[in-house]
């Protein structure tokens, strides 16, 4: 068995675009997204190339990204308006177990406390202090209250102006001086935001992992489609798993991973399905669109990969044997979004 040391890595700096459009992956694979889901795809890939299960690879890739600072969820990240960080996650296995916590706050790895919720109980989704409670029942520790240097100072930053206004591919955080030369990144910043992770294992069962802090800044109480089953994460053994990342309201309003594994049930490739799926949000209101960034990616059982966006600048990783590649996937909206200062 190769071990991920010797894999044909690219580097996260080289997205291949569209090259991977309707392509099969031999199982095990893992999707991430984001080129920050190489992060995620390395702790999954310990797993999967060991003839581990989905489930544990899944969970491993999002706690990876909780406890890296530069992937932009966890504690680590952006608060919402009043200063809050405030942490939604969600996981599916093969079986469709789910479980989800929402509106978290002073825990490292809201994904395991998902996951705890999904194996012990025969509830699905827990809020607020009553997720926070059973996290601390269940031995996870309470984390002080606390902004990350960089948080504190981008959201004092936002503060002077409050103007809500998520910007596309960027939510968060700045490159760092190796990743100048990226092309993948705009005006300085790079594209990462939450981190969904679909795998395939070697006995031929999915799983989904979706991890965020959601949108920067957003109002207080806020959640997105990352801890919605159905819109920010969807698994069903027998066709296929996707997972998003962007705006999740629009998410949300479609059933957006749902729509996805339901298109693929009928026959569309997980390129095809995660278009259809970014074509209904752009139908609706295609000014509103323009401005704004919702990316999909999906997995068949088969292990065909395939992933959407409204706009260029969505990347993802794919990780199996033979590959550890970043890809950019084909969007609606080809030109570069505008950015601020551009
Ligand atoms: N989808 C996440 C949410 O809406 C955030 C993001 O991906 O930017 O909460």
């Amino acid at each position: 068995m190769k071990s991920a040391a010797v894999l044909p890595v690219i580097a996260a700096a080289e997205p291949v675009l569209g090259a991977n459009s309707g392509q099969k992956f031999a199982r095990p694979v893992v999707v991430s997204t984001w080129d920050s889901g190489m992060t995620a795809n390395a702790a999954a890939w310990r797993i999967l190339k060991a003839k581990g299960r989905a489930i544990d690879a899944v969970e491993a890739a999002a706690r990876a990204s909780e406890e890296e600072p530069s992937c932009c969820v966890g504690l680590e990240a952006y608060p919402d308006r009043d200063g809050y960080v405030t942490l939604d996650a969600s996981i599916m296995d093969h079986r469709s177990n789910c479980g989800s916590v929402v509106y978290l706050q002073q825990i490292k790895h809201p994904i395991s406390v998902a996951r705890k919720l999904m194996e012990t109980t025969k509830h699905v989704l827990l809020a607020g202090d009553g997720a926070l409670q059973f996290a601390r029942e269940n031995g996870f520790e309470v984390m002080p209250r606390k902004l990350s240097a960089d948080a504190e100072k981008e959201w004092k930053e936002w503060l002077k102006k409050s103007e809500y206004k998520p910007v596309i591919n960027i939510e968060n955080r700045k490159i760092s001086q190796n990743e100048k030369s990226a092309p993948y990144t705009i005006n300085g910043a790079v594209n990462h935001d939450t981190m969904g992770t679909i795998a395939l294992d070697a006995g031929g069962d999915l799983s989904g992992a979706c991890t965020t802090s959601g949108m920067a800044f957003k109002m207080h109480g806020r959640v997105g489609d990352s801890p919605i089953i159905g819109a920010g994460l969807f698994v069903d053994n027998k066709v296929g798993a996707a997972t998003s990342s962007g705006v999740g309201e629009e998410v949300i309003r479609i059933c957006g991973t749902h729509l996805i594994v339901e298109l693929m049930r009928f026959g569309y490739s997980p390129t095809r399905a995660c278009r259809e799926a970014v074509r209904r949000i752009v139908d609706r209101d295609r000014a509103a669109a323009k401005e704004m960034q919702v990316g999909f990616i999906a997995i068949s059982r088969t292990g065909e990969v395939g992933a959407f966006a409204i706009q260029s600048g969505f990347t993802y990783s794919v990780t199996n044997s033979g590959t550890s590649k970043v890809f950019a996937s084909d969007s609606i909206f080809k030109a570069p979004p505008q950015q601020p200062g551009s």
